[in-house]
């Protein structure tokens, strides 16, 4: 043993991910006494503007969008008590198929062994035990969620240094619940057609494929205020509506699919860093 500490990675595409996703593993864990680092590849700058002016729309800029963005992330961590976030600060390229997926700069554009050599350099760095980020679909589709997972996954190729590597899931018995969450508290939510309901069962995976639940819900608190430094972003306000205890409620589990481990701890687990303390 060193007298390194024990260090958690989690590799986010935009501001408000780390909250989202991992919110509850990243405060657990640093009151844990383990380093958090977190890496946000792009600004948000095709996320929702102030007064909620939505991308495309007149008046809606990126640089200004992202300088708010910033501003928000900081406070997210100071919320989850983040030990250390390290930017990329690459372009985001907005949703599949939009105009800003082909911008100079945009983070779908970067050269994955660009983006993965200066993820490895942070990685050599910090030397995390854990490293997490999406799957190969970046949960979603998103392009710089699966861009993430791709510079993620070249990065920890190219330093072999991190024991422990998981992506970010949803069991399918908590996607179904959300969807009643969803339209619960959505009013102007419809039900989905066939298509969108049969896109939206691919989300995640099967309960008896998850390898890792993380109880964190004695931190969901956390989670939500680092939810709500983020406000400015629609998606995020369904959550708000929750309320605290609702939320704490329905998103008090994180969980993972392990995909690689060199310490022999068996699955299932509920702790990110079992086998390595
Ligand atoms: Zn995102």
């Amino acid at each position: 043993m060193t007298d390194r500490p024990l260090t958690l990675m989690a590799v986010h595409a935009h501001p408000d991910d780390e909250a989202t996703g991992t919110g509850g593993i990243l405060a657990r864990y640093v009151a844990e006494g383990i380093r958090t680092v977190l890496v946000t590849c792009t600004d948000g700058g095709c996320g929702d503007g102030p007064g909620g002016v939505k991308p495309g729309d007149p008046g809606h800029d990126p640089a200004a969008v992202a300088l708010m963005r910033r501003q928000e992330l900081e406070a997210s961590c100071g919320v989850l008590k983040i030990s250390d976030l390290e930017m990329l600060d690459y372009a985001d390229s907005g949703m599949m198929g939009w105009p800003s997926n082909d911008a100079p700069g945009a983070f779908w554009q970067t050269p994955v062994e660009e983006g993965a050599a200066r993820l490895a350099e942070l990685m050599r760095h910090y030397r995390p035990d854990v490293v997490v980020t999406y799957d190969e679909y970046g949960f979603y589709g998103h392009p710089d969620h699966i861009q993430a997972h791709r510079i993620t996954m070249a990065a920890l190729e190219m330093t072999a240094l991190t024991p422990k590597v998981y992506w970010t899931t949803v069991p399918r018995s908590m996607m179904q619940r959300f969807g009643e969450v969803m339209r619960e508290f959505g009013e102007d939510m419809p039900e989905p057609d066939p298509a969108e309901a049969a896109a939206r069962a691919e989300i995640g995976l099967p309960d008896d494929e998850i390898t890792t639940w993380v109880d964190t819900t004695a931190f969901s608190g956390q989670k939500f205020d680092a939810l709500a430094a983020h406000a400015s972003q629609g998606e995020n306000i369904f959550f708000l509506k929750m309320g605290k205890e609702r939320f704490g409620e329905l998103m008090g589990v994180e969980t993972f699919v392990r995909v690689r481990d060199t310490t022999g701890a068996a699955v299932p687990e509920n702790d990110l860093f079992a086998g390595l303390r």
